[in-house]
């Protein structure tokens, strides 16, 4: 178990989740960063102690350190405040939950400090999983999966060599709009795109999930997190979400892991890794599921898991490309700019419009993600 964590990202779901994790288990939060809703991180600075907190907007931060002007915290900002944040040395892990491309670089520099990583953002391993894995087989950087599918491989695979494994099979509960037509999804509100039937999550990523383009960035993670190729990973959709992924070995046997849809089971897993402890959360009662059902993804329906499972293929900076362009059309979207069916035709139409390089460069990578934002902007405009 961690003996003192960061948490990048701490207003949002999965930041706010860990510190409930944290204060439960008795782990000092040395280090805290958010960028809104900058009521709570004072009240989270207040209650937790940090030594370092990073907000990111330059005018805030100047802001924030006023208000906790009687407290002992060094208030920092933008993404050198971010990336200290993440290499704190009295850190000893480092719970990257801010959304987007923006977590890319404290990542990477929390691995190279050989900071066992609590990896909740996606973007990392989409945009630069070669980049980012390799770094942390040099320092030796533990990365434990927080994202529900991937603890979950993660934990079906404990103690497994890699020869075992046949494939991965990857979970989703297929989202609140499941089987219907893109016809019908048209007038679909950032209302009823945000109301994910199991599970809570943050707004950005309720609308991935919707699209199944959650599905499809976390299908890219796999890649790199267990290094397989896209074949070695089928999509299956189980909508009761009880199942949070399997793996199937090479003589036939699955294993599954199962528990309650909540998302604080994977991230307190990811700070008391190798040791299991007693949680708050809730356990399953098999008496009382409804029985559990699979099928397969209609792929025709769901356009976003197939780009993502293409661009999986292409490989490069299609990932980046997508992702970035996804993201940047989602919040449009919540913002009520664009409709939901758009979300797709900007991500697909950033990525026949950039062609993939092969990099591994940081910096080439984020002018790629740069372009594909600047893509989509002019593509409404
Ligand atoms: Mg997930």
């Amino acid at each position: 178990m961690v003996d003192s964590i960061s948490v990048l990202g701490c207003t949002g779901s999965i930041g706010r989740q860990t510190i409930a994790v944290a204060e439960h288990a008795g782990i000092p939060v040395v280090a805290l960063s958010a960028n809104r809703k900058i009521d709570l991180l004072e009240e989270q600075t207040r209650r937790l102690h940090p030594k370092l907190v990073a907000v990111f907007d330059e005018e805030a931060a100047a802001q924030f350190r006023t208000a906790v002007a009687d407290l002992d915290v060094r208030v920092v900002s933008g993404m050198d405040g971010l990336i200290e944040a993440a290499i704190l040395p009295e850190s000893r892990c480092v719970v990257t939950a801010v959304s987007g491309s923006v977590g890319l670089k404290p990542t990477l520099a929390a691995i190279r400090a050989k900071k066992r990583i609590a990896l909740a953002n996606k973007e990392t391993l989409v945009c630069a999983g070669n980049l980012v894995m390799r770094a942390a087989a040099e320092e030796g950087a533990e990365i434990i999966p927080v994202d529900s599918e991937h603890s979950a491989i993660f934990q079906c695979l404990m103690g497994r060599g890699k020869a075992e494994l046949k494939r991965i099979l990857l979970t989703g509960s297929g989202g609140p709009f499941r089987g219907l037509p893109r016809e019908a999804l048209e007038k679909i509100t950032p209302q009823q795109a945000v109301k994910h039937p199991n599970w809570n999550m943050g707004a950005k990523i309720s609308v991935d999930s919707a699209t199944m383009m959650n599905k499809g960035l976390e299908f890219i993670e796999a890649m790199h997190l267990f290094s397989v190729t896209p074949d070695d990973i089928q999509v299956v959709v189980h909508p009761q979400s009880v199942i949070h992924s399997m793996v199937e070995l090479v003589d036939g046997t699955v294993i599954a892991q199962l528990g309650v849809p909540d998302m604080g089971l994977p991230i307190q897993l990811a700070l008391t890794y190798p040791e299991r402890r007693k949680s708050m959360f809730e356990h399953l009662d098999f008496t009382k599921l409804q029985g559990l059902t699979f099928e397969a993804p209609d792929l025709e329906k769901t356009p976003c898991l197939a780009l993502a499972m293409s661009c999986a293929r292409t490989g490069g900076t299609a990932p980046c490309v997508m992702s970035a362009a996804n993201e940047v059309a989602v919040h449009m979207f919540l913002r009520g700019e664009i409709g939901y069916n758009r979300i797709y035709d900007a991500a697909a139409a950033a990525v026949a419009a950039i062609p993939a390089v092969e990099t591994d460069d940081l910096d080439e990578i984020i002018a790629f993600d740069l372009e594909a934002r600047n893509f989509v902007k002019a593509y409404f405009a």
